[in-house]
This record gives C-alpha cells, sequence and structure tokens, in this order.
C-alpha cells in the first residue's frame, strides 16, 4: 500500500486524483489531504476515505471542520505550517502536489527537500523555482509529471538517451479563444473565457488556457524537468488535444503519446509509475476523430506565450515575476476588475519594470513573487 497525501485535494486534480485511487483502493491509502477552507468538500472527502490527518490553510475553516469531524478520529491541522508538515509526512510515500498557483510552492519545496517523491500538478513550483529545485531534486525520480503534456513527453522518452533529442514539441489545445481576432479578445467576456473546449479544470488554469500562459508555463516546466535548452522545446496548437505531446529525435523519428483528453490518466501514471494502472475509461477511437490538425501558435495575439519563453531566457527571478504578475493579473480578470487582454498588458509591464537577481534561495523566490505582486497590483485600476 503506498501511503499518499493530496495537497489540494478539493481542486479539479485532487478530485480526480481521489477518483483513480478510489478504484485502486488496494494500492493506495490516503494518508493526509490538504486545502485552503472548502471545509465542506473536504468533511466529505474525509468521511469516504479516512485520512490521519486533513489540513486547512484557513484557520477558520479549520476550527469548523474539527467540530464536524469530531465522531472521526482525524487529526486537523491548519495555516501554512499544516500544510507543510504534511507534505513532510515522515509516513508518506507520495505527496500529490495540486495547490493552484504560488501558493503551492512552499509545501511542493518542502516536500522535495525532504526527498518525497512528488506527482506535480503545481507546474507554478518549477515556474518559480525551477532553477532552484534542478539543483536539489532527482528530476523524474523525485518529480513526476501529472500535467498531460509532461506526462506524455516523460513516456515518450522512457530509455531515451538524451543526445539523441532533436526537440519536444508540446501540444496545446489553443483553448476557448482560439478562432478569436485581436478585436473579439479585447471584448471578450469571462463566461467565454472559461468555456474550455477539451478540459474541465479550476478557473486558473483555464484562463492561463485562454491567454496561452498555461502552454508558456508549460514550456518553462519542461525546461527544467527534462533538463532541455529552450530553442529545443516547441509549442504546436492541437485542436483536438489528443496528441498530449511529442519528441523529435536527431534521425527524424517522432514518438508522441496520445489518448483521450482526460486527467485520470497522467495521474494514475504520476501514482503508479513505474507501473500501469487499468481503468473504466472509454478507449481511444482514432475513426471517431477522424483528424487531428496542427498549427503554430500565433505568438502576436498570444503574447503570454511570448512573455514566457522572454521570462525564461532572461533567467533569474524573471520567471518568478512573470507568474506572480499573471496570478494578480488573472485573479482580477476573474473578480471583472480588468478586461481580458489586460492580463498580458500587465505582464508585459511588471517583466519590464523587473531587474532580475539570482536566485541562491527560496527566499529569492519568494521576494521576487511579492515584488511581481505588488508590482502587477500598482498596475490595476483603483475602483
Ligand atoms: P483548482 O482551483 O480546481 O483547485 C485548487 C486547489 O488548491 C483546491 O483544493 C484549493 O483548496 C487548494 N488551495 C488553494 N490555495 C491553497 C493554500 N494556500 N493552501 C492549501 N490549499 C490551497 O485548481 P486545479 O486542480 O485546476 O489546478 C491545480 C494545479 O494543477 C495548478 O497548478 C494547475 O496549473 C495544475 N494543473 C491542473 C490541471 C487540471 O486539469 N485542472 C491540468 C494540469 C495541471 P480550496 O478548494 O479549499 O480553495
Amino acid at each position: 500500500m503506498k501511503k499518499v497525501i493530496i495537497l489540494g485535494s478539493t481542486g479539479s486534480i485532487g478530485v480526480n486524483t481521489l477518483r483513480v485511487i478510489q478504484e485502486h483502493q488496494d494500492k493506495y491509502e490516503i494518508l493526509g489531504l490538504a486545502t485552503h477552507k472548502n471545509s465542506s468538500l473536504l468533511e466529505s472527502q474525509a468521511r469516504k476515505f479516512n485520512p490521519r490527518i486533513v489540513s486547512l490553510y484557513d484557520d477558520e475553516a479549520a476550527d469548523k471542520l474539527q467540530k464536524k469531524l469530531i465522531d472521526l478520529d482525524i487529526e486537523v491541522w491548519k495555516g501554512l505550517q499544516g500544510t507543510v508538515q504534511l507534505a513532510t509526512h515522515p509516513e508518506a510515500d507520495l505527496i500529490v502536489s495540486a495547490i493552484v498557483g504560488a501558493a503551492g510552492l512552499i509545501p511542493t519545496y518542502a516536500a522535495i527537500k525532504a526527498r518525497k517523491r512528488v506527482a506535480l500538478a503545481n507546474k507554478e513550483t518549477l515556474v518559480m523555482a525551477g532553477e532552484l529545485i534542478a539543483k536539489e531534486a532527482d528530476m523524474l525520480e523525485n518529480i513526476i509529471p501529472i500535467d498531460s503534456e509532461h506526462s506524455a513527453l516523460f513516456q515518450s522518452l522512457t530509455g531515451v538517451d538524451k543526445k539523441d533529442i532533436k526537440r519536444i514539441i508540446l501540444t496545446a489545445s489553443g483553448g476557448p479563444l482560439r478562432h478569436y481576432t485581436a478585436a473579439e479578445m479585447e471584448r471578450v467576456s469571462l463566461a467565454e473565457a472559461l468555456k474550455h473546449p477539451n478540459w474541465a479544470m479550476g478557473k486558473k488554469i483555464t484562463i492561463d488556457s485562454a491567454t496561452l500562459m498555461n502552454k508558456g508555463f508549460e514550456v518553462i516546466e519542461a525546461r527544467w524537468l527534462f533538463d532541455m535548452p529552450q530553442e529545443k522545446i516547441e509549442v504546436t496548437i492541437h485542436h483536438q488535444s489528443i496528441v498530449h505531446s511529442m519528441v523529435e529525435f536527431i534521425d527524424g523519428a517522432v514518438i508522441a503519446q496520445l489518448g483521450i483528453p482526460d486527467m485520470r490518466i497522467p495521474i494514475a501514471y504520476a501514482l503508479s509509475y513505474p507501473e500501469r494502472l487499468p481503468n473504466q475509461l472509454p478507449p481511444l477511437d482514432l475513426t471517431q476523430v477522424g483528424t487531428l490538425t496542427f498549427e503554430k501558435p500565433d505568438l502576436n495575439l498570444f503574447a503570454c506565450l511570448r512573455y514566457a519563453y522572454c521570462a525564461l531566457e532572461i533567467g533569474n527571478t524573471m520567471p518568478a515575476v512573470l507568474n506572480a504578475a499573471n496570478e494578480v493579473a488573472v485573479q482580477a480578470f476573474l473578480t471583472n476588475t480588468i478586461k481580458f487582454l489586460d492580463i498580458p498588458r500587465i505582464i508585459e509591464k511588471a517583466i519590464d519594470h523587473h531587474s532580475p537577481s539570482p536566485i541562491l534561495s527560496l527566499e529569492d523566490v519568494l521576494a521576487a513573487d511579492q515584488w511581481g505582486r505588488e508590482m502587477a497590483t500598482s498596475l490595476l485600476p483603483t475602483r
């Protein structure tokens, strides 16, 4: 039995991880679940999976849950300290890192430092601190990707000698606005931007998919996970989300991983690697899919992808600032404070104003994050 901790159990990845585990209860035991403040969903998860510990970042929500769980023998922890303690629990075999955004960094980094195996969904950790983590973790040994594209690459790269790789190609669905013109994007509503064609995900990553920042983050994530220079990481728009990514070799051969777009497949692989788990999902029927299309992304229209490449090239604290500015801008869009195209505008200004400095410690990353947040917040309209 693998003892599993899920950080972010009430989110889209967290819930899907529990769905996978429910089907394989002979192999996995939930040791702990951590969330921000959704105490009602966490309560029902706790009653169903009987973890030893649950943890809520929000103190009030934790106190509320403690009272509700009085009939069960479950410890309720709270605050950042609770999340970090869970992420480094001595008995944990696997930490699923599925908190959204920069909030995932400290607990994920703590798990990595504690030499835990981390199934990583929280790509922001590698965006912000990839360089630091690359020095401390055994990538693809300590960190197993959950992101479908990186899982595809991980699978395509099994047994491959790195010198034989010509380039890696990340596929992108193009998001809900893939056919929009610049003028249409100027007027896009929140509801339109949240309507992802292929994947059901949390709101933040859905907006990141609409701006293509999500793909930019994935380029940075791939840079550190696979130790690939950015010139060898390309993005192609593939509307159908069937080919999850590809590797091209020096002899022209290309290996791709395909599957239906369902996160339970890469989640299950990250849980069970190097084994595979059977499931009840419908098979991929390529005769039903019919056509697979591939296009170059428009880096003028989707400037966020360009900014991500740019931040990666500059390096040091720049990717952390990119992430922070994006988080502030996306949150502002989600609360109808700014328009859709203000997201790239705010990010551009934040990275333009930043003087990057080297990252020697987690504190350097957190300071850059703070700087990026303050700069982006100063660019928001005052109400
Ligand atoms: P959701 O918004 O659906 O869920 C976020 C989770 O994080 C919730 O459980 C939330 O708790 C928890 N959380 C937020 N802040 C904190 C905090 N400070 N402390 C503890 N828990 C916290 O996000 P997704 O599941 O969509 O995404 C999670 C991560 O996975 C992101 O980094 C995303 O980029 C990545 N990812 C997601 C994919 C997807 O299909 N959704 C695909 C690939 C990667 P609460 O509910 O209490 O607020």
